[in-house]
């Protein structure tokens, strides 16, 4: 079933976008808009002739740090050109990039999953990604059924290089800095609705997939 849903997750680093985008995706039948995913396939990309601070996105990601906008868009534009309905994860992440995103598209929800700082380290220091698929795991919370090895296609697990704890902590407080004002501006538009992150990620579905229904 397609709805053409147009959904917009936003949270803190760790509290499970990416997890329940694929699953929001596969039940509604959405395209999934992942600038975290864009731009680690395009880490290095030459980015020199913006005249920025560093010559490619991942110089930024790998210190937790934005990536400047006028690469973020470009991303952002040519996939809502693509799709129908879509889940957003991890865009907009500043409130240039919410304006821009106004003047690009329409959303019918806006998801904040809220999950406490101690859940978000253990999370996110554990997660482990297939270097092939991209599937991601974690070594307590979602174990693959041999360590280290994709259960989809047999992929090595690597650890992400901004899931280290000292990355990890610049990025909630790039997210507090950046980030909060974006969750502060839709709810002032009475838009956003608050979503309790914790839980098995069943749990968590089921509350997304309630109010949508709802
Ligand atoms: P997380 O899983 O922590 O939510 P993402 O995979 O969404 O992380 O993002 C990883 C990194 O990619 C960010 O720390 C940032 O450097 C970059 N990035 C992703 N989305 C954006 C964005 N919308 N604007 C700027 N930088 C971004
Ligand atoms: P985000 O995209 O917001 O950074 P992810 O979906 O990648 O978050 O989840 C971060 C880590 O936490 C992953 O290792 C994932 O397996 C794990 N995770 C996701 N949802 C839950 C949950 N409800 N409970 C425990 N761990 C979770």
């Amino acid at each position: 079933m397609s709805d053409d849903h147009r959904v917009l997750l936003l949270g803190p680093p760790g509290a499970g976008k990416g997890t329940q985008s694929d699953r929001l995706a596969a039940e509604y039948g959405l395209d999934v808009i992942t600038t975290g995913d864009a731009l680690r396939n395009n880490k290095q990309m030459d980015i020199s002739d913006l005249g920025l601070e560093y010559d490619t996105p991942g110089e930024y990601m790998d210190r937790g740090e934005l990536v400047p906008d006028a690469v973020v868009n470009e991303i952002v534009v040519s996939a809502l050109a693509d799709a129908d309905g879509f889940v957003l994860d991890g865009y907009p992440r500043n409130l240039d990039q919410a304006e821009y995103l106004s003047e690009q598209t329409a959303l019918d929800y806006v998801f904040l999953l809220e999950v406490p700082e101690a859940e978000l380290i253990d999370r996110l220091t554990g997660r482990r990604v297939c270097a092939a698929c991209g599937e991601t795991f974690h070594v307590d919370f979602d174990p693959p059924e041999e360590p280290g090895v994709c259960d989809v296609d047999g992929g090595e697990l690597v650890q992400r290089e901004d899931d280290t704890e000292e990355t990890v902590r610049e990025r909630l407080r790039v997210y507090e800095d950046e980030t909060a004002p974006v969750v502060d501006h839709y709810r002032e538009r009475d838009v956003l609705v608050e979503v309790s992150g914790e839980g098995t990620p069943d749990d968590v579905f089921d509350r997304l997939v309630s109010q949508i229904e709802s």
